[in-house]
């Protein structure tokens, strides 16, 4: 889907639940700056695999980034890729097993994976794809060098064939059993983020970083 084309594909149109969906392109890629970790899914030569990976977004195109020899860089170029990312909210708790849920943001995306060769595009990528994780980190470090650039393989894809599903609030229960003596509501979850650690290699003198010490989700 794309910002000039409301309807969604028939292979990412959402089936359960589909007040929960959206294709609005500002949804899905508030999901994705959020989220840290995609699963990139490939049919692969033997069969079907999904890898974890880091990425990152400019504005409609999703990137990837690994070693020269991730056999998913390698293959997963020219061809079609499932990519989805999830946030996981809460782990909602009703009065019955069967109403448990979770509260969740989530996308699913679908399209082709392209190599991406320009020096240029693909330093912005590796870039973007630091900035995701650890927002500011880039400006904290040097610049990437030429032979780092090089050695690494870069896969884009565009964002136009994406789905997002959101569940939010309170279980939802069967009538009958909200008469019951049975706790429920949610348990709100995120990610909990420890105290820096210094690496003993570091020089003397150098402080945490504010993009460190600030890093949140
Ligand atoms: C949080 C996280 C972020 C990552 N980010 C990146 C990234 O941005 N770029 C990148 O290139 N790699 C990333 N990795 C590593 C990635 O998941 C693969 O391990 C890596 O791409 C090497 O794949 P391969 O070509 O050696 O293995 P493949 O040939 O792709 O896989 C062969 C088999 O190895 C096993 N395998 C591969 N990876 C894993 C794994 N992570 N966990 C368990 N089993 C596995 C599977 O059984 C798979 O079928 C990340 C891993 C994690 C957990």
């Amino acid at each position: 889907m794309t910002k000039d084309d409301s309807s969604p594909s028939d292979r990412i149109t959402v089936r359960r639940m589909p007040d929960r969906a959206s294709y609005d392109p500002d949804t899905v890629a508030s999901i994705l700056d959020e989220g840290l970790l995609a699963h990139v899914g490939l049919v692969a030569a033997e069969g079907p695999v999904v890898i974890p990976m880091i990425y990152g977004r400019d504005d409609q195109t999703l990137y990837l980034h690994g070693s020269p020899a991730s056999r998913l860089l390698r293959e997963g170029r020219d061809t079609q890729l499932c990519v989805t990312v999830s946030i996981l909210d809460g782990l909602v708790v009703a009065r019955s097993l069967m109403h448990h849920s979770m509260n969740y943001r989530s996308v699913v995306l679908m399209g082709r994976a392209s190599l991406v060769e320009d020096f240029d595009e693909k330093s912005r990528a590796l870039d973007l794809i630091s900035d995701h994780v650890i927002p500011g980190r880039v400006a904290g470090t040097r610049p990437h060098l030429e032979k780092e650039v090089k050695g690494t393989l870069v896969l884009s894809m565009p964002l136009n064939e994406a789905s997002s599903k959101v569940r939010t609030g309170q279980p939802i229960d069967d009538d009958e059993d909200y008469s019951l003596d049975t706790w429920a509501g949610v348990l709100p979850l995120g990610i909990a983020v420890g105290e820096p650690i210094p690496d003993p290699l570091l020089k003397d003198g150098i402080s945490t970083p504010e993009h460190i010490t600030q890093w949140s989700r």
